[in-house]
């Protein structure tokens, strides 16, 4: 079977209601400490709702296999059955939350305005000055997570998801990591001409030189403000909290130590390289292929 043959079985397994509903009623019971999983026929088939026996029995046998695991407790979700029922609950297919622009707290990187503004919608959460009208950032958000965030927290809890995810993005991107497929990323400094001929929905406006990440498998493209690479560095946090500057604990588009171009020079052509400066005395640098060293200060 080609992968292809395999991708689109795994489709058709997960399109019909009743199999949706075994693999939503898996991914509860594994969630669930009160529930035992693997879990066995008959409470599988309660939670899932499925009134006749034949039937369920069908379309969980359907399932075994590529997504579900039979084992002698009951049944279990494999990893692709894991992937598929933790898409659903994230509402990737089916939810559609939105909102904004709504004001947010912090001040904008560039002209330091406390103007932020956050918007929602179509899977996209972006974050724009409404002073100097610059989009800081914009990157996809699972809807029904955002939905959940929002409901248990409203804007400021889906935020602070948002600035974890996103950061823990870049770190496997500019690790060469993809974080959508777990596949293989091409690293590299690009100029914003460069950047601009590609999607480049991540990079936040009024940036000279950018971090880009493509995906060689899903073809994946992130396209970050060099700043924002550095964050994907453990030694460079530990540096600027040993030089008092906080990159943690405000949310990555406010970080104007990091990704403002004032803090950015230009220090290599072919291949392209930058530095970024932390305070008045420490500056990092970051090679063509996203390496960054620490020069001893
Ligand atoms: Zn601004
Ligand atoms: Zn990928």
């Amino acid at each position: 079977m080609s992968g292809d043959d395999a991708a689109a079985d795994a489709f058709a397994l997960a399109g019909n209601e009743h199999r949706v509903a075994i693999l939503r009623a898996l991914l509860d019971a594994h969630a669930d400490p009160e529930t035992p999983y693997p879990t066995s026929f008959a409470t599988l088939r309660e939670r899932a709702g499925v009134d006749v026996s034949a039937q369920f029995a069908y379309h969980l046998d359907a399932l075994v296999g590529a997504f579900v695991a039979k084992t002698g407790d009951g049944y279990r979700l494999r990893y692709p059955g894991w992937k598929a029922a933790a898409a659903l609950a994230a509402g990737t297919y089916t939810d559609q939350p939105a909102f904004g622009p709504t004001p947010v707290p912090g001040e904008c990187a560039h002209c330091r305005t406390a103007a932020l503004h956050a918007s929602y919608g179509d899977a996209w959460l972006a974050v724009a000055c409404h002073d100097c009208e610059r989009v800081l950032t914009r990157y996809p958000f699972p809807p029904g997570a955002a939905g959940a965030h929002l409901d248990d927290g409203g804007v400021d809890a889906l935020l602070a998801a948002f600035d974890d995810r996103v950061r823990s993005h870049f770190a496997l991107a500019v690790d060469g990591v993809c974080p959508e497929c777990a596949g293989r990323m091409q690293t590299a400094l690009a100029t914003v001409d460069d950047a601009t001929a590609n999607q480049t929905d991540t990079r936040g406006d009024g940036h000279a030189i950018h971090a880009v990440a493509d995906c060689e498998t899903c073809g994946n493209h992130l396209t970050l403000p060099v700043g924002c690479a550095l964050l994907a560095d453990p030694r460079t946090l530990a540096l600027a909290v040993d030089r008092g500057v906080d990159l943690v604990d405000r949310p990555y588009w406010c970080i104007p130590q990091l990704v403002g171009d004032a803090h950015v020079d230009r220090t290599g052509d072919s291949p392209l390289e930058a530095t970024v400066s932390l305070d008045a005395d420490t500056t990092v640098a970051v090679t063509a292929t996203l390496d960054v060293t620490h020069a001893a200060n």
